[in-house]
Order: structure tokens, then C-alpha cells, then sequence
């Protein structure tokens, strides 16, 4: 099932005259496509809370309207709406087995969706079973690990067959390699069952591993929505840029000047050729790049971007290199970067020489982002 925000609004007012109050999601117009894993990504507080308990009808919109499908559900309660929600705190019944944990759901249901006992522990068996939690049933939560009990939370979240499954920061209270086993668990779960799913997170390179399509926000505005790889590779706007990636992108203060990319006194690029990446070029496009002129810009760089070369324009101060096997990150300095050190990856056999107080490096041009300084958009060869 897709999901369709239209102009999705939330909000808050503010409790006293100097509080303005805040407006958590503004304007939320996209599709969450059938069947996916969605990764809703953004730093604390930009509003993907608040999204997801709108699409789950805890939270009533201030305006727009929410599809499921052609449906609009934005007037129907959260228990029609046929979603299951997982948290980051699991909320387990302490007292409850897992087994009556994941049924508690079914023991809710009225009128003809009334089951029997033994249907509700088919059910929950079923469920058990996809989280592979089900050789644990009689267990209480606290004879649990923290992995153990998300998937219980995930089984009672399914159990009832929703049509949409919402995860809220599922894995944050899970130590770093439970994180990274759960991750895999919930991905391998979304793809037997072929549940549209939205995922929360914060963190970019959890949401980069484990969806098919993720939207970044920032103070409640959606930034941009494509494949982790796209958005990666294509970043519209600085912050996306800086936002995705570990080490993170390189930014300096730059310059357009004579058809280049300034970092410095040096020339790193000629504007023309990120123009050339733009695969459906268009005349209008082209005139709009012309006009941006001589401009101060900020220009990222990828850390994989950095290809060392004795005669590359871009010079930086040499100020050591980490060996990681069969890359070595070297770090530097530039008086324009933005921030301490400046860090590329790059090959081990590239012979970059230690003992040298700089190295010399060509930039690749598909890693090279141009932004504009006031606005912070990317100028050249966004598709
Ligand atoms: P996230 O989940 O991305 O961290 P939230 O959706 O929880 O962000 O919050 C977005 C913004 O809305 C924040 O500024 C937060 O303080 C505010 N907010 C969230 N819930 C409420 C509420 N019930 N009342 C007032 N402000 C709220
Ligand atoms: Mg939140």
C-alpha cells in the first residue's frame, strides 16, 4: 500500500505570549511508494515523530491530508487505519508472557473480528515465528535481551496484519552490535512480509544500510527523497550533502571565477565539466548556470574524492596518514576548509610520501558539489 502526504502541517502552539510555538512538519507533499522500506532521516527534533504518529492518527494534522492508497484516512481513528507501531522503548507487559504479549493486540478486536483463543495463539505463533522469537513464548520480558524484546515489540506490532508498519528510533536503546543484527532482522522481516514500512532514525548511515527510499528532513521541511545512493551521490543542497556520509564531506569557502571552481589561489575544476554530468541537459538550465557569474560558493568534497597527484591543483598541508588496510585516510589542512582537518580516503598504493609538509591533489568531478553561499542550494549539474 502507498502513502500519500499532501501538504502535511503540524503545529504546536506556543503555552505563553513570548513562546511562538513551533511548526514541527510543514508541508509534507510526497508518496511513500508500495511495499518499501522507507527511511525518514533527520537530526532530533526536525519533525519525524510527529510524521509518523500523523500517518499513525495519534497525532491530528493542523491541515493536509493523509492517503493510504486512493483512501484519504486523515478523519479515521488509529485503530481503523490498520498500522502497527514500534517504539523505541519496546513497552512490554512485564507481567505477560511473550506469547500474551504479541496476542494482546487480538484480545482488543470487536465485534466479527473476534477471535478465538486458539486463533489468537496461531496468530501469535505466526508472528513469533517471522521475528524467530517463537522458541521463547513462555518467557516473561525481563528473561529477555534488548534485541529480544524489540522483536517481541515488532511481533505484537504485526500480529494484527497491518497494512503499514511504523518503527520510531526501533533500535536506539540496543548496544552497537545488537543495533546492527536488528537492523539486518527488520530489513530480511520487511521483505518476507512486504509491508510498506517507515522508518525512524537519526542516524544516517542506519537509515543509508537498511531502506529502499529516504527522505531527509531539517526543521520540519523535507529536504529531499531518493535511494540512499542517489541522494548520496546527488546531494540538492548543503546540507544534505553534510548530512550523509561517514567521514562527512569536506567543505571549503570557495569561488566561481573565469569558469572555475576556486578553492584558494587555486583552480580544482572547470564549472563546464559538472555541468556535463547533468544527464538531460537543457538550454534554460544552462542559461541559469551562466548567470550565477563570479560568485563566492561553499565547494564539498567527498573524502573519496581526492586523487593524489604531483601536479593536482588542490594543495594541502600534509598532516598525517592513517593506515586502514587497503585504504589510507590522509589528513590535512586548507586554510579555506570549514572545520579542522580535512580527511580523504584513498588508495594504499597511491604512494602519498608521510615525511612531505604538503600534498598535491586532482579532485573527481562526480564527488565535487558546488553550492551557492546564501542560499546553500547546489549550483552545477544537479539532476
Ligand atoms: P524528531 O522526532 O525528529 O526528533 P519531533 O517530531 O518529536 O522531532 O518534534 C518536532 C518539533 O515539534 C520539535 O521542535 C518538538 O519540540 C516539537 N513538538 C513535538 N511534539 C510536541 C508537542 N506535543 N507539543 C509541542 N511541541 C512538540
Ligand atoms: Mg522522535
Amino acid at each position: 500500500m502507498k502513502i500519500t502526504l499532501k501538504e502535511l502541517t503540524k503545529r504546536f502552539p506556543g503555552r505563553t505570549r513570548n513562546d511562538a510555538g513551533v511548526t514541527a512538519v510543514d508541508r509534507f507533499d510526497f508518496v511513500i511508494p508500495s511495499g518499501k522500506l522507507v527511511g525518514l532521516l533527520g537530526p532530533s527534533g526536525c519533525g519525524k515523530s510527529t510524521t509518523l504518529l500523523m500517518i499513525s492518527g495519534l497525532e491530528k494534522p493542523t491541515s493536509g491530508r493523509i492517503f493510504f492508497d486512493e483512501e484519504d484516512v486523515t478523519d479515521i481513528p488509529p485503530e481503523e487505519r490498520g498500522v502497527g507501531l514500534v517504539f523505541q522503548n519496546y513497552a512490554l507487559y512485564p507481567h505477560m508472557t511473550v506469547e500474551q504479549n504479541i496476542m494482546f493486540p487480538l484480545g482488543n478486536l470487536k465485534g466479527d473480528k473476534r477471535m478465538s483463543k486458539e486463533e489468537m495463539k496461531r496468530r501469535a505463533l505466526e508472528a513469533g515465528k517471522l521475528v524467530q522469537i517463537d522458541a521463547l513464548m513462555n518467557r516473561r520480558p525481563k528473561e529477555l535481551s534488548g534485541g529480544q524484546q524489540q522483536r517481541v515489540a515488532i511481533a505484537r506490532a504485526l500480529v494484527k496484519m497491518p497494512r503499514v508498519l511504523l518503527m520510531d528510533e526501533p533500535l536506539s536503546n540496543l548496544d552497537a552490535r545488537l543495533r546492527l543484527q536488528t537492523r539486518v532482522e527488520i530489513r530480511r522481516i520487511q521483505r518476507e512480509t512486504g509491508l510498506t514500512t517507515i522508518f525512524v532514525t537519526h542516524d544516517q548511515e542506519e537509515a543509508m544500510s537498511i531502506s529502499d527510499f529516504i527522505v531527509v528532513m531539517k526543521d520540519g521541511v523535507m529536504q529531499q527523497i531518493g535511494s540512499p545512493q542517489s541522494v548520496y551521490d546527488d546531494p540538492h543542497n548543503l546540507f544534505v550533502a553534510k548530512f550523509l556520509g561517514t567521514p562527512p564531506i569536506n567543505v571549503f569557502a570557495g569561488r566561481i571565477k573565469d569558469g572555475q571552481v576556486y578553492i584558494g589561489e587555486n583552480a580544482v575544476f572547470p564549472v563546464a565539466e559538472l555541468d556535463d554530468e547533468k544527464p538531460d541537459f537543457e538550454p534554460e538550465d544552462a542559461q541559469e548556470m551562466g548567470s550565477a557569474g563570479d560568485c563566492d560558493v561553499w565547494v564539498g568534497i567527498r573524502p573519496e574524492g581526492f586523487l593524489p597527484d604531483p601536479e593536482g591543483p588542490l594543495v594541502l598541508g600534509l598532516k598525517g596518514i592513517e593506515v586502514m588496510g587497503r585504504d589510507i585516510t590522509v589528513v590535512s589542512t586548507h586554510p579555506d576548509f570549514q572545520g579542522d582537518t580535512v580527511r580523504s580516503i584513498i588508495d594504499a598504493q597511491s604512494g602519498v610520501d608521510a615525511t612531505k609538509a604538503e600534498v598535491r591533489m586532482r579532485v573527481r568531478p562526480s564527488k565535487l558539489f558546488v553550492f551557492d553561499k546564501n542560499t546553500e542550494e547546489r549550483l552545477y549539474g544537479r539532476k
